[in-house]
């Protein structure tokens, strides 16, 4: 034997191409355009799928990804690239410093660290406050003020899909009443 490896087959680069084919849709002309796209976002098919009618559903909303310090707490969001963030003085917002906007739940999807979450609860126990256990950041969280869908930390977002930020102050310290006579903040969380 001896001598170089020789370069791959024309027939074993092919069989691993079909081996790292991301979906079987019959696309004809279109397939490798629909293949590069799975790649390029590196993509399943069915999220390649669910990407793309994201984007369609949600016009004018960009994918933001973020996550904890440490990485082991990683996500994607749904929203505008200009955001409305809340800035509360309650008890323990104003100790975490939490400031967050809030998306439906539909909009948000936790892609690692589950199970590297610990939630901390106190009196109504309705907000969620998760965060990583390792390196102590909370990256989103479930507010008492829309239980059906997420707070999202601003600065835990990653570079480059935030246009602006508008801080609302909100009066944490009389929750009900500023919670009850605010405008739209329960429509924020409505898909
Ligand atoms: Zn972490």
């Amino acid at each position: 034997g001896g001598g170089p490896p020789k370069a791959e087959a024309p027939e074993a680069a092919a069989a691993a191409a079909a081996s790292d084919e991301r979906c079987a849709l019959a696309l004809g002309a279109q397939a490798e355009r629909w293949l590069q796209f799975q790649k390029r976002q590196r993509v399943s098919c069915e999220e390649a799928a669910k990407l793309l009618l994201d984007t369609f559903e949600y016009q004018a909303l960009v994918k933001h990804t973020g996550g904890c310090h440490c990485g082991a707490v990683r996500f994607e969001v749904w929203a505008s690239g200009d955001l409305h963030v809340f800035d509360c003085n309650c008890s323990i917002c104003v100790k975490k410093q939490n400031r967050h906007f809030i998306v439906p739940a539909s909009r948000f999807k936790l892609l690692k660290g589950a199970d590297n979450l610990a939630t901390y609860t106190f009196n109504t126990h309705c907000a969620q406050h998760t965060f990583c256990k390792t390196c102590g950041v909370q990256s989103f969280y479930t507010p008492r003020s829309n239980p059906d869908g997420y707070g999202i930390a601003p600065h835990c977002l990653d570079e480059g899909t935030v246009s602006s930020v508008t801080v609302e102050v909100i009066d944490g310290k009389q929750w009900e009443e500023a919670v009850k006579a605010h405008p739209s903040i329960h429509s924020m969380s409505k898909p």
